[in-house]
């Protein structure tokens, strides 16, 4: 009997460590492409740094990734009045909802049934301003936002893990330049 395909997911990763337990989590019910969308990313180094393990990771599960780095202006000017919130404050609500519309615009433009994303793993995070977000931007698309609580079961442990065991290079702060100072 033919196997079932399984319906394809885009996966919005805000890194390889993140990424590496959000993907593992999908992959059985998804064909999975992964999709690094974070041109907010400061400086410029870090942003290539966390690039490049991405790829490295992409390329240990043997899955497509696609790279965008447009928009990061618009970011700006969304964001700087919002410069001294705290992390997990309104900045980073929209922070969310900004790098997820692009994730289902860009599903929605490539024929993907599915997007998610993997900033659910982070108890740094707040899931559910990230899952409103990723349902709000749902309806403008004909994509489907796939709602997730990667933390469960131990979740960011396993990505800690899962870094430890490929040699994923971890990062210690969220992103932007405004992060950097928490
Ligand atoms: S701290 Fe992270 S989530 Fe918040 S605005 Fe900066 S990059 Fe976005």
């Amino acid at each position: 009997m033919a196997r079932k395909q399984k319906p394809r997911l885009l996966l919005h990763i805000c890194c390889a460590p993140c990424a590496s337990w959000a993907a593992k989590c999908l992959m059985s019910d998804y064909e999975v492409t992964l999709f690094f969308y974070n041109p907010n990313i400061w400086p410029q180094e870090e942003w290539s740094k966390r690039l490049a393990v991405v790829e490295k990771l992409a390329g240990i599960y043997n899955l497509p990734l696609i790279i965008d780095d447009s928009g990061v202006e618009d970011w700006l000017i969304m964001a700087s009045p919002l410069s001294q919130e705290p992390e997990q404050g309104r900045r980073c609500q929209l922070c969310y909802e900004w790098r997820l519309r692009q994730t289902a615009t860009r599903a929605d433009q490539e024929g993907y049934a599915y997007f998610a994303t993997s900033l659910t793993v982070s108890p740094y995070k707040d899931r559910e301003a990230i899952n409103q977000a990723g349902q709000l931007v749902a309806k403008a698309v004909k994509a489907n936002y796939v709602l997730t609580n990667f933390q469960e079961n131990n979740g960011y442990r396993h990505s800690i893990e899962l870094s430890r065991q490929y040699g994923l290079y971890r990062q210690k702060y969220c992103g932007c330049k405004f992060s950097l100072s928490y």
